[in-house]
């Protein structure tokens, strides 16, 4: 697949009253046309400043990233779905049309097919609290899809929801990106997650980041992450991971 996203030696620093925080030392990796990338680390390393940079949202102090394509629109997920409860689910998914004002009859028209196509159809005009919080986070992802973004940044877009939501959704997510044949990078602190739906994990270093390892993830026989679950590569694969991360309580 053509490279779309090309990350080389980046570093951040933060400055503030206490001084300086190197939170990123040095990250390089590249990112495929409809791959999809999980990173992993452990808390506090880094990752979100990762997203936040990659996102146009944060600067970064040093190193180079490049998109293969000219304005590459970015579709940018945080944990809390952040619906704005005034605004029904079909306005708000239309949000991010309203900003880059490209809010029109044949866009709107596309965010409806969106809605209609994963189950959110009969919810378009209701408000956010009549919905559950995974669907909430569907709708979320459904406008992020809107703009038609180029790249989705997704940081840790499930952690708020229950366990069990979280595996349905994760079924619901991966079938959507993959669907809709869109490039992902997903930020999450579950590595069962990340091997059910990435095809490579970046593993961090505890700060200030540094790539530990790249892992990719071959599990021929499993065709959805609830499927890969099941599997013993599934098995294999967490527990190496999970040395690397290196966990200490
Ligand atoms: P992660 O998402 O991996 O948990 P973050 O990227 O949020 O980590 O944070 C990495 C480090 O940078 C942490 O030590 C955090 O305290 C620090 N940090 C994050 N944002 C800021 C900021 N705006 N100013 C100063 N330090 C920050
Ligand atoms: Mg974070």
């Amino acid at each position: 697949m053509k490279s779309l996203l090309n990350v080389l030696h980046l570093k951040k620093n933060y400055h503030d009253q206490k001084g300086e925080t190197t939170a990123i030392e040095d990250v390089s990796f590249d990112v495929a046309q409809e791959e999809f990338i999980s990173i992993v680390g452990p808390s506090g390393c880094g990752k979100s400043t990762l997203l936040s940079i990659l996102a146009g949202l944060s600067t970064k102090s040093d190193g180079t990233f490049q998109f293969q394509k000219n304005k590459p629109q970015i579709g940018y997920m945080l944990q809390k779905d952040s619906l704005f409860p005034w605004r029904t689910i079909l306005e708000n998914c239309c949000l991010g049309l309203e900003i880059n004002r490209s809010l029109n009859e044949d866009t709107k028209k596309r965010v409806i097919h969106l809605l209609d196509t994963y189950g959110l159809g009969d919810f378009k005009d209701q408000y956010p609290r009549a919905l559950s919080g995974g669907m909430r986070q569907r709708a979320a992802l459904i406008r992020t899809l809107a703009i038609d973004p180029d790249i989705l940044l997704l940081d840790e877009p499930y952690s708020a929801l229950d366990y069990q939501t979280r595996l349905a959704l994760s079924d619901d997510v991966y079938h959507i990106i993959r669907k809709e044949k869109k490039t992902a990078i997903m930020v999450t602190h579950d590595l069962g997650e990340a091997i059910s739906m990435s095809d490579r994990i970046i593993v961090l270093s505890k700060r200030p980041a540094t790539i530990k390892k790249i892992y990719e993830i071959v599990i021929p026989n499993a065709k959805t992450p609830s499927e890969r679950r099941k599997t013993k590569e599934f098995s294999i694969y967490y527990d190496q991971i999970w040395r690397d991360l290196d966990v200490h309580i």
